[in-house]
C-alpha cells in the first residue's frame, strides 16, 4: 500500500493555525497533553485485558517512555498502550469529532473581530486540544502506532501544512509512538526552552505528571569515574559514560493521601493533569468515607464549564478505582445528570475488578458512594451560596443551566431533585437587576402580594421593554427575568415557592393582588362586556392567528400586547422551538387591547362604521402586527406591514 496524502477537516485546519500561533504561550504543556492521552490509551488497552489476557501479547509491563534527542532535535513519547489502526488515526486525529467545534471557533473569530479582551486561553480550555499542542514546539510530527490486537502498524505524519500522510509500516510492538521535530527555538543550548534536555524534561514530568498512574520513564546519560571493588572512584582513572532508566514520576495517588498532607497547588495541578484541564479548579472535594462502604473521593468543580457540556456528544462521569487500581472512565451512574460538570474519580476496595460495566454501574455500592457524594456537593453549594456570594454567582454563571435543566428533567433525576435544587437557583431580577434566590425574593414581597412575577423573553433588553412591564415597574412589583430557554420549562415545574405560585406576566387569567388592581380587573370586565362585539370583531379579522381578543387590565400606555393562554407553551417557548412545526409547540395567542388607550376610541369609532371596511381591517391587522413586533416575533407579512403603515402615516 502507497502512502496516502490527506487534507485536514477545515475545522482542524483552522485549530492548528490557532495552535501555532501561540495561542497559548505556555508551551511545555505539550508534555504533560501526550503524556496524559498516552496514560489514557494505557488504561484503554489495561481495560480490555481485564476479560481478554491476550490482548497484551504477553508485555504486561504498562510504561510510558521519553526519548529527547540533542542529535536529531526530537523528542519522542512512546506507550505500550491501546494504539490505533488506520481508520482511528484518521478519525481521531485527522478530524475533530467533537460536535460544536464549529461553533467554538465561531465564537473564538467573532470575539475577536469585536476586539473583545479575548483570554484565549480560557477559551482553548474550554476545548481542550491534546494532541495538537505537539504542534506548539514541532515543526513536524510523525505517529507509528499499532492497534493491540492487529498485526498492521501505521505511520502517520504531517508538518501542518494543511495535509497529513499515511503509510502502512512495521511495528513490533503495540501502542504508539510520537515523535515531535522540534521547531528551532526549542532546541539546543542557546534556546529559551530546550526540550531535548533530559534534566528538563525530568522537571516538567515531576511538575505536571507525578501522580500517572504508569512509569514514565527515560534514560540518562551520563559520566562517571569507574570504582574499585570497595565502590570509592579509582583516582586518575577515565571517566566512562553510564546510562540508567529511571522513573521519573512518583505515582502515588494523590487522593490516598491525608487532607491536611495535600497543598491547594497539588489538587490544582493533579486536576489539570489528570482531566486535561488549563485552569484550577473553582473547588476541589476530597472525601473518605468509612461506612457501610468504604471509599475516597476526589471531585472538582472545573474552572470552566465545558463548550460541549449541553450537546449530546458530551460524556459526563468520574473515573473509578479498586485499590488505586483504575478500573473506568466516565461512570454516569455516581452523580446525577444536574452535577455532570464535574470531575473526579472514586477510589474503593468494595468496588469488583471482575464484573462488567454494566453490572457495575448498576451496583449497591456506587449508589450509596453516588448519593453521599451528591449530598456532600449540594451542602457545600448551599453554603457557599449563603457565605460566598460572589463564588457562587461566578459558579452559577458558569453550571446554573445544569441545575435548572435538572429540575426540569426531575422525573429522570429522581423523586426530591427540585426540593433540593430549588434553593440553589438564581435569577435576574428587575430589582436592581442583580441575581436573586426565591427566598430573597419572597422575603421582601409587600404582603399582599401573593404570586411570584416572572417574564420571559429572550434577553433583559426585549424584557424590559414588554408593555406589560410598565404598570408591575409603577407599582414596585419585582419580576423575575427568565431569559435562557429552559428557565420557564424549570420554573413551571417547581410550580410554587413557599406555597406562592409562579406567574408569568405574559399568559392569561394576570392579576395583581392589590385593591387598586382588583378594582381595574373589575373595571375591565364591565368594558370587555360593552365591548363584546368590538372584540369578536376583531377576533374575526384576525382569523386563526389569535384564539382570543381581550380588553387588558396589564397595559399603561402601550395600545396593544400579546399574551399566551395560562395552560400549554408560552410565547417564548414557541419561539424556542419555532424551528420544529408542531402544533403541541404552538402558544394559544391572545391579543390584549388597553381601554384606555387613544387607539381603542378610534378602533370603537372604526367598528362603528362598519366592521367590514377596509380600513378597519387595516387597523386591526397592524396592531397585532405591534403587538408581535414587541414580543420579539416578526409579522407574519412585513412588506404588508410597512404598506400599510406608510398609507396611514401619509394620510
Ligand atoms: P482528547 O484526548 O481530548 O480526546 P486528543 O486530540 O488529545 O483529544 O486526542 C484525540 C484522540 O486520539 C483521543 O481521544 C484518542 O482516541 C486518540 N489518541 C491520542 N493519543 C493517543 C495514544 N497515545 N494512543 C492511542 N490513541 C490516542
Amino acid at each position: 500500500m502507497a502512502k496516502e496524502t490527506h487534507e485536514f477537516q477545515a475545522e482542524t485546519k483552522q485549530l492548528l493555525d490557532l495552535m501555532i500561533h501561540s495561542i497559548y504561550t505556555n508551551h511545555e504543556i505539550f508534555l504533560r497533553e501526550l503524556i496524559s492521552n498516552a496514560s489514557d490509551a494505557i488504561d484503554k488497552v489495561h481495560y480490555e485485558s481485564l476479560t481478554n489476557k491476550d490482548i497484551l501479547e504477553g508485555d504486561e509491563q504498562f510504561n510510558i517512555f521519553l526519548v529527547p534527542d540533542k542529535d536529531s532535535h526530537t523528542i519522542t513519547i512512546s506507550d505500550n498502550g491501546i494504539g490505533m489502526n488506520k481508520d482511528e488515526l484518521i478519525e481521531n486525529i485527522g478530524t475533530i469529532a467533537k460536535s460544536g467545534t464549529k461553533a467554538f471557533l465561531e465564537q473564538l473569530k467573532k470575539a475577536k473581530e469585536e476586539n473583545a479582551a479575548v483570554d484565549d486561553k480560557e477559551m482553548i480550555g474550554q476545548f481542550g486540544v491534546g494532541f495538537y499542542s505537539a504542534f506548539m514546539v514541532g515543526d513536524k510530527v510523525t505517529i507509528v502506532t499499532r492497534k493491540a490486537g492487529e498485526e498492521q502498524g501505521w505511520k502517520w505524519e504531517s508538518a501542518a501544512d494543511g495535509s497529513y500522510t499515511i503509510e502502512p509500516c512495521d511495528k513490533e510492538k503495540r501502542g504508539t509512538t510520537i515523535t515531535i521535530e522540534l521547531g528551532k527555538e526549542y532546541y539546543g543550548d542557546s534556546a529559551e526552552e530546550d526540550f531535548t534536555d533530559t534534566y528538563k524534561i525530568e522537571g516538567l514530568v515531576k511538575k505536571y505528571s507525578d501522580y500517572v498512574r504508569y512509569p514514565i520513564q527515560m534514560n540518562f546519560t551520563y559520566e562517571e569515574t569507574p570504582k574499585d571493588k570497595d565502590g570509592k572512584p579509582i583516582e586518575g582513572a577515565e571517566k566512562v559514560k553510564r546510562t540508567e532508566l529511571r522513573t521519573l514520576n512518583s505515582m502515588q495517588p494523590l487522593w490516598a493521601k491525608n487532607k491536611s498532607e495535600v497543598k491547594q497547588e497539588e489538587y490544582n495541578e493533579f486536576f489539570k493533569q489528570q482531566f486535561h484541564e488549563w485552569e484550577d479548579p473553582m473547588e476541589v472535594f476530597h472525601t473518605k468515607a468509612e461506612g457501610t462502604v468504604e471509599y475516597t473521593a476526589l471531585l472538582a468543580i472545573p474552572a470552566k464549564a465545558p463548550f460541549n457540556l449541553y450537546h449530546t456528544d458530551y460524556e459526563p462521569g468520574l473515573q473509578l478505582y479498586s485499590r488505586h487500581v483504575f478500573i473506568m472512565d466516565k461512570c454516569k451512574d455516581l452523580l446525577p445528570d444536574y452535577l455532570g460538570f464535574m470531575k473526579g474519580l472514586v477510589d474503593s476496595p468494595d468496588l469488583s475488578l471482575n464484573i462488567s460495566r454494566e453490572l457495575l454501574q448498576q451496583s449497591r455500592e456506587l449508589k450509596v458512594i453516588g448519593r453521599a457524594l451528591e449530598k456532600n456537593v449540594l451542602k457545600t453549594l448551599g453554603k457557599k451560596l449563603k457565605n460566598q456570594r460572589e463564588w457562587y454567582e461566578k459558579f452559577w454563571n458558569e453550571y446554573g443551566k445544569s441545575l435548572k435543566i435538572g429540575i426540569y428533567n426531575s422525573i429522570y433525576n429522581g423523586e426530591g431533585t427540585v426540593d433540593k435544587l430549588k434553593d440553589l437557583l438564581l435569577f435576574v431580577s428587575s430589582k436592581d437587576e442583580k441575581l436573586v434566590t426565591f427566598q430573597e425574593y419572597v422575603d421582601r414581597m409587600p404582603e399582599s402580594q401573593k404570586k411570584i412575577y416572572y417574564a420571559t423573553a429572550k434577553d433583559k433588553e426585549t424584557i424590559e421593554h414588554l408593555p406589560q412591564m410598565e404598570m408591575l415597574r409603577d407599582k414596585g412589583i419585582e419580576v423575575l427575568y427568565l431569559t435562557d430557554p429552559v428557565d420557564e420549562f424549570c420554573i413551571e415545574t417547581i410550580r410554587e415557592y413557599d406555597s406562592k405560585p409562579f406567574q408569568s406576566i405574559s399568559r392569561g387569567d394576570f392579576d395583581l393582588d392589590d385593591a387598586e388592581s382588583q378594582e381595574v380587573k373589575k373595571e375591565t370586565e364591565e368594558i370587555q362586556k360593552d365591548n363584546d362585539d368590538l372584540m369578536k370583531d376583531v377576533k374575526e379579522v384576525l382569523g386563526d392567528k389569535v384564539a382570543d381578543v381581550k380588553v387588558s387590565s396589564r397595559l399603561k400606555s402601550s395600545a396593544v400586547c400579546l399574551v399566551a393562554d395560562q395552560n400549554g407553551p408560552s410565547l417564548t417557548m414557541e419561539q424556542t422551538f419555532s424551528g420544529m412545526d408542531n402544533p403541541m409547540f404552538k402558544a394559544r395567542r391572545i391579543l390584549e387591547i388597553n381601554p384606555h388607550h387613544e387607539l381603542f376610541q378610534r378602533l370603537q369609532s372604526l367598528h362603528d362604521n362598519g366592521k367590514d371596511s377596509q380600513e378597519f381591517k387595516d387597523y386591526v391587522g397592524l396592531l397585532y402586527d405591534q403587538a408581535l413586533l414587541v414580543e420579539g416575533m416578526m409579522p407574519d407579512d412585513p412588506v404588508a406591514f410597512a404598506k400599510k403603515l406608510a398609507e396611514l402615516m401619509a394620510k
